[in-house]
């Protein structure tokens, strides 16, 4: 299979050839990655907080193009759905787009009384110099509420870059209410983004085992929660490329310890309330742990049996942004007798690729940061019977004849947890 010049290093097959894959590189020109723009990363983790305004400085593409871009439920505000943007047009372009940003920010905060605003500057705004920062301060002081600006100008770099920029916006606000005292032993989540509602499956188990949780920054999230999130005396971090910089930032400010899990397939979902039970040393706590996943899978497998017998031999290809979700995903189908033939991350960090090395069985394709072309060469050349991926890899699924399985932004059905794992068995 012709791999594009300059490629060949990000992808390994278990087995054969070099041991190491190489990966945090840029997106190479011409290879028509499937990464999004910096903006699209800040906005993907910012995008939950449910009671603040998000209003999107640039031409009307930028924001359409994010609209609603994690399907992250709100148990009450839903300004977060509405994607505001200043439309900018030429006449902005060549003269400025100060006021238009001002006006905008100012009707915007007036009308639905946020209890915070973010304002994100795209490409055209990076070139034409607006001082978004300015505007932000004004309009913050006016109207008596925080306006933080997001300066995730599309160009800035990959997905990842514009990650670390929200999680720098998310700093400014962890740690401005002091005037909290937890009564529980208490966690913050970072990275589950509550689409369909898994946040509420995540809180419920963690609340069973006597747990509290602060603040769900990047899923059903709310200003005020996050203002006391350094209150909590464990950072629980799920898709650490997207929130791992805001918790070594927590941990250096205010010394609070994290921990990466995460909550797809039995085994990392089960692993995920251990962890947090050993990290707080409590008898009582690890054996509300246990009870829950006995009583859970006490329902489950007799249910996923029926499934591993019709999914028994079954080859996947895995495509998704992080990569600590593909190794999940590997042990989850292998649980219900699907071999992976392929299996890649746009994000994945040296360390998740070593992991899904020695996971992976022998002939297994590993790729980093891949393009549409390597993919279905990929599926082909392995003969995969479905491919488990986003909005970006469903055509690919859908033009070589495979079934598809949604596990990205606008999905509909929970897949963490232990009733995420049955609704996994009925996508397949
Ligand atoms: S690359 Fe630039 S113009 Fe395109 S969506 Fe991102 S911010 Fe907007």
């Amino acid at each position: 299979m012709d791999i594009i010049k300059g490629r060949q290093t990000q992808i390994l097959t278990k087995g054969e050839g070099p041991d190491k894959i190489a990966c945090e590189k840029k997106s190479l020109a011409g290879s028509v990655s499937q990464r999004a723009c910096a903006f699209c990363g800040a906005r993907v983790v910012l995008y939950p907080i449910a009671d603040a305004l998000h209003l999107i400085h640039g031409p009307v593409g930028c924001a359409a193009y994010t609209w609603d871009i994690r399907g992250a439920l709100s148990s009450g505000p839903q300004i977060h759905r509405l994607s505001f943007t200043t439309d900018l047009k030429e006449k902005e372009v060549v003269f400025g787009g100060e006021a238009k940003l001002y006006g905008a920010l100012t009707y915007l905060i007036e009308k639905y009384h946020p209890k915070a605003a973010f304002v994100y500057s795209t490409c055209i705004v990076g070139i034409i110099g607006d001082d978004v920062e300015a505007i932000c301060r004004k309009v913050g002081k006016e109207k008596g509420i925080d306006v933080f600006p997001v300066m995730s100008e599309g160009f800035n770099g990959t997905k990842k870059d514009g990650y670390k920029i929200a999680c720098s916006t998310l700093s400014r606000l962890v740690g401005t209410n002091n005037d909290f005292t937890p009564s529980k032993p208490s966690i913050n989540i970072l990275g589950d983004f509550n689409l369909a509602g898994e946040f509420w499956i995540l809180s419920d188990y963690y609340r069973k085992m006597g747990v509290d949780i602060i603040s769900c920054l990047t899923g059903d999230g709310r200003v005020d929660e996050i203002r006391k999130a350094h209150k909590a005396a464990l950072n629980v971090v799920q898709c650490s490329g997207s929130m791992m910089h805001l918790a070594k930032d927590m941990k250096e400010k205010y010394n609070i310890p994290f921990m990466k899990v995460s909550y797809f397939g039995i085994e990392d979902m089960s692993e995920a309330l251990y962890e947090v039970a050993r990290f707080f040393k409590s008898g009582e706590m690890m054996d509300n742990a246990r009870q829950l996943v006995r009583d859970e899978l006490q329902q489950l497998l007799p249910a996923l049996q029926q499934y591993r017998v019709k999914l028994e031999g079954k080859k996947a290809a895995i495509y998704v942004g992080g990569a600590f979700k593909a190794i999940s995903l590997v042990k989850a189908l292998r649980l219900i007798g699907i071999k992976t033939v392929v299996v890649g991350s746009q994000t994945g960090n040296a360390d998740d690729y070593k992991l899904l090395k020695d996971l992976c069985d022998e002939g297994t394709i590993i790729v980093d940061d891949s393009n549409p072309n390597e993919l279905s060469g990929f599926v082909q050349l392995t003969g995969a019977d479905l491919f488990i991926g986003g909005v970006k890899e469903r055509p690919i699924a859908y033009k070589l004849g495979l079934g598809f399985c949604d596990h990205n932004h606008e999905r509909k059905e929970a897949l963490a947890g232990y009733e995420g794992m049955l609704n996994l068995c009925l996508c397949l």
